[in-house]
């Protein structure tokens, strides 16, 4: 009986395969489990953590291993568009548009086809092309800005609105401080002055080790790491931009703080905010739905129900949140 469902992680069983996708804490993993990570963000690699064979990019591997100061042993790598076989299980590594080696898993097996998405964007950004789109039976789909109200303005015209805002900080003497994830939006953010300013950037030491990973993956990044006597002294001097991760590190006296994120949408008090996401919006989750034309829709995560609401009124494809595992009844395909 072949089943797909959450059980700690996205689980599809097929024939005597079975292969989990992202897997959370609270499963025991044995070295026989097929493990896949579809990027470095934390909430995705606790996999890289456990004894099972692994499977990711090796970007995502590096970037992972930058990121925490460690190395993990027993991952394969391997390249978008590249596939491994697992028993009857054939698994396809597709390009997810969401940061620097971020895959989508595409799983054939001799009796459907299956795509789990992780984390998707479907627009080109200055460091990453968009999700590559594939048709399949059965559709795993990420829900985070799956609400209507989720809908993002044009990147270029973001991008306009950050170096504005950075401009007009910078001539009131203050430093540009952009608070964000370790690895994905703030090489975006560093590669959009590198590309279109002569500012420095000023990155964290966390930062900087994701960067030098991108770097060795041909996204060129110049940048200053906080750590470093010219880091300091640029973050001193001011006329800079600081890119950082951690709330609790020190900032320059004078920062002056932005976040940027899908989130920015919603009211955002505590500081200035940019809309700069790399996950899909409404429109795009829609779109993508109903180019892959799947038989059925899994939604996991954020807006499961709404989502899958709205797949089923405007696509009339059926639609539900990703069930627990458990629930055989609904997940049997024989
Ligand atoms: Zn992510």
């Amino acid at each position: 009986m072949d089943k797909i469902g959450w059980a700690n992680g996205i689980l599809i069983e097929t024939g005597k395969s079975r292969l989990l996708f992202d897997p959370t804490p609270g499963r025991r993993l044995n070295p026989e489990w097929n493990v896949f990570i579809t990027h470095a963000h934390s909430d995705h690699t606790y996999g890289f953590r456990t004894p099972a064979k692994k499977y990711s990019t090796y970007e995502t591997l590096h970037i992972h291993q930058a990121l925490r100061n460690c190395e993990i042993k027993r991952t394969q790598t391997l390249r978008l568009e590249e596939s491994v076989k697992i028993g009857d299980a054939e698994v396809t590594l597709l390009n997810a548009g969401h940061m620097l080696g971020s895959c989508q898993f595409e799983i054939k097996t001799p009796k459907f086809t299956a795509i789990y998405t992780g984390d998707i964007n479907c627009v080109d950004t200055l460091t990453t092309k968009a999700a590559e789109q594939r048709s399949c039976d059965y559709l795993i789909v990420e829900g985070t800005y799956g609400h209507p109200s989720y809908s993002f303005p044009r990147r270029n015209t973001m991008y306009a609105d950050i170096i504005r805002w950075t401009m007009m900080e910078m001539k009131s003497g203050r430093v540009p401080t952009f608070q964000v994830y370790s690895a994905g939006k703030p090489q975006e953010v560093v590669r959009l002055f590198n590309m279109y300013t002569k500012i420095p950037v000023v990155c964290n030491p966390t930062i900087s080790h994701a960067n030098s990973v991108y770097v060795e993956n041909d996204v060129n990044l110049e940048f200053l790491d906080s750590s470093t006597p010219d880091g300091k002294k640029a973050l001193r001097r001011g006329g800079c931009v600081y890119v950082t991760s951690g709330r609790s590190d020190h900032l320059p006296h004078n920062a002056s703080k932005a976040v940027a994120t899908g989130w920015a949408l919603q009211a955002f008090r505590s500081c200035t905010a940019f809309p700069l996401s790399s996950h899909a919006d409404f429109d795009q989750l829609i779109r993508f739905v109903s180019h892959a034309n799947p038989r059925r829709v899994y939604v996991f995560t954020g807006y499961t129900d709404l989502l899958a609401k709205q797949i089923e009124s405007r696509l009339g494809i059926e639609a539900s949140p990703l069930p627990a595992i458990t629930q055989t009844k609904l997940l049997d395909f024989n």
